[in-house]
């Protein structure tokens, strides 16, 4: 877990699952495939495997161990609904949120067909959670609006969208049912531009509907020059967080080891999941 995410909507990010395969335009240049791939080969290293999918169960628990409430990005580097992460290895994750409920998740996808199945089956009792907000990208019309209909459809408690990068006007976009909108451009050499219009009928959309807005960034080669300002103020709206009390730090320690004890064990014997890093 980093806990001084670099990220401007949350603070940490927790990646128990580590790769991802893209899936569409938005992730062209994406930025976890490009730190990944820095590092594919150097012994010892994280990414030592580049960005190839990877399951990281040596990182499944620490959320039970970090004892400042924290708002947590799931996987900020990989996805945790596309195909190869098998659907019990995503149950895990979500046992280990709803029992670690002092922190906030952002769990974020490109994959809204298998957010809604699962959310609609095995992680129905996390759909419910005030403190896992669930969340799909959204780049374009093509791709990205159809995932705000799968997104509607699951029985989600706190739903987002990340309308990043903005690739095109989207129109008129259905937020029934959105908590939170992040909107931002795409930043990095070669970053495909954003228009002014394009944010701005987002922001009035959001306004009208009382959807909290999060303006990130305007994006471009010079990312920290454009800054984040849209019609001379920055945005920074967010869903209201649900608090908890966190408990001391030993019912901490063995909320975690009993949770790796009940679901390790079974697990490995039945071999569904190769509780191996
Ligand atoms: S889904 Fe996300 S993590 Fe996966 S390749 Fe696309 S941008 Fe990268």
């Amino acid at each position: 877990m980093s806990l001084n995410s670099q990220i401007e909507w949350t603070d940490a990010t927790w990646n128990p699952v580590r790769g991802c395969v893209k899936v569409s335009p938005g992730c062209k240049h994406c930025y976890a495939e490009t730190f990944a791939e820095r590092f594919r080969g150097v012994k010892g290293h994280p990414y030592e495997q580049g960005f190839d999918l990877r399951l990281v169960p040596d990182k499944l628990f620490d959320p039970l161990l970090w004892r400042s409430p924290k708002l947590v990005f799931v996987n900020s580097m990989s996805d945790l609904f596309q195909d190869g992460v098998p659907d019990n290895y995503v149950e895990i994750v979500a046992r280990v949120m709803t029992t670690a409920e002092w922190h906030t998740y952002q769990v974020l996808t490109k994959r809204g067909e298998r957010l809604r199945q699962l959310l609609c089956g095995e992680l129905r009792l996390a759909a419910a959670q005030e403190n896992i907000w669930w969340g799909v990208s959204v780049e374009d019309r093509r791709y990205g609006l159809p995932r705000i209909a799968h997104l509607q459809a699951a029985p989600a408690r706190v739903r987002f969208l990340s309308i990043e990068p903005l690739l095109e006007d989207l129109g008129e976009i259905d937020l029934s049912g959105i908590s939170w909108v992040i909107v931002g451009g795409e930043s990095g050499p070669g970053a495909r531009p954003m228009r002014r219009e394009w944010v701005v009928s987002i922001r009035n959309q959001c306004k009208a509907a009382r959807v909290p807005f999060f303006f990130k960034q305007w994006g471009g080669v010079r990312k920290v020059r454009n800054g984040r300002v849209l019609d001379g103020r920055t945005y920074d709206e967010y869903p209201t967080r649900h608090i908890v009390q966190v408990p001391d730090k030993a019912t901490c320690t063995s909320f975690a080891e009993s949770l790796r004890k009940t679901l390790s064990d079974p697990l490995c014997q039945r071999g569904v999941v190769q509780l191996t890093a």
